[in-house]
């Protein structure tokens, strides 16, 4: 009831990541997701079916669900079954985003922007190597949902202090300016993190994440705190 607005949903996790965000608390999805149960598409899609009378749609999460080549072809099945979709991605491969949103196979995206766009700053906060090259990436799938028609969206940033400071969050807002949703996440330390050291890491309060809120709240039709 959570993780799809106003919707019932049933969530998939798709195993493996093409970043490393060190505050990721996914860490057995990201870097072993052969470690976990693997539950297969017919059995994703009975699922579905079995519960209809209660669920409106189904939430594809990661790791990063837009690296796997199947996805279309999946997400095709779950609509053609009468389910909404939701895709939760990190920007980071808008040539996938475009087919799904041109094949009208997502109804709504959760798009993370991790850190504002600048050379050397992203790939910190997504654990990529110094010149990678993701930049491009990011700003294209920002353009493609902003145009994105009626698939409903939201951009969300994950407030990590030591990753992003308060004026930070005003360069991702100029870079999302006008759009419909934008979420700042509050940043939860649990154990499964990528990186351990962020343990130590004290999340914002609540005054200062509503600080943040209301600085950037301008940009956007509707700007929340969460979590
Ligand atoms: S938080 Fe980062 S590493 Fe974790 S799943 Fe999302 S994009 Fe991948």
């Amino acid at each position: 009831m959570l993780d799809y607005p106003g919707k019932i949903a049933a969530i998939a996790w798709a195993g493996g990541c093409n970043f490393r965000c060190p505050w990721c608390y996914n860490r057995d999805l990201v870097l072993n997701p052969e470690v976990l149960p693997v539950v297969r598409e017919d059995e994703i899609l009975a699922h579905l079916e079995s519960r209809r009378k209660w669920l409106d749609g189904l939430v594809i999460t990661g790791g990063e669900p837009t690296i796997h080549a199947k996805l279309p072809d999946f997400l095709k099945k779950v609509k053609e079954l009468g389910f909404s979709t939701k895709l939760d991605t990190n920007c980071s491969t808008p040539g996938v985003l475009e087919e799904l949103l041109k094949k009208r196979l997502v109804d709504y995206v959760a798009a993370d922007i991790k850190a504002p766009l600048i050379d050397g700053g992203y790939q910190k906060a997504a654990g990529l190597k110094n010149g990678t090259d993701v930049l491009s990436a990011v700003e294209k799938s920002i353009e493609l949902i902003l145009n994105s028609g009626d698939v409903d969206y939201e951009f969300r940033t994950t407030a990590v202090p030591t990753v992003l400071g308060k004026e930070d969050f005003l360069l991702i807002a100029r870079k999302l300016k006008g759009a419909k949703r934008y979420y700042i996440q509050q940043f939860n330390p649990a154990k499964s993190l990528l990186d351990e050291s962020y343990l130590n890491v004290a999340p914002y309060s609540s005054g200062e994440l509503e600080e943040i809120r209301r600085s950037v709240s301008g940009y956007f039709e509707t700007c929340k705190v969460r979590g």
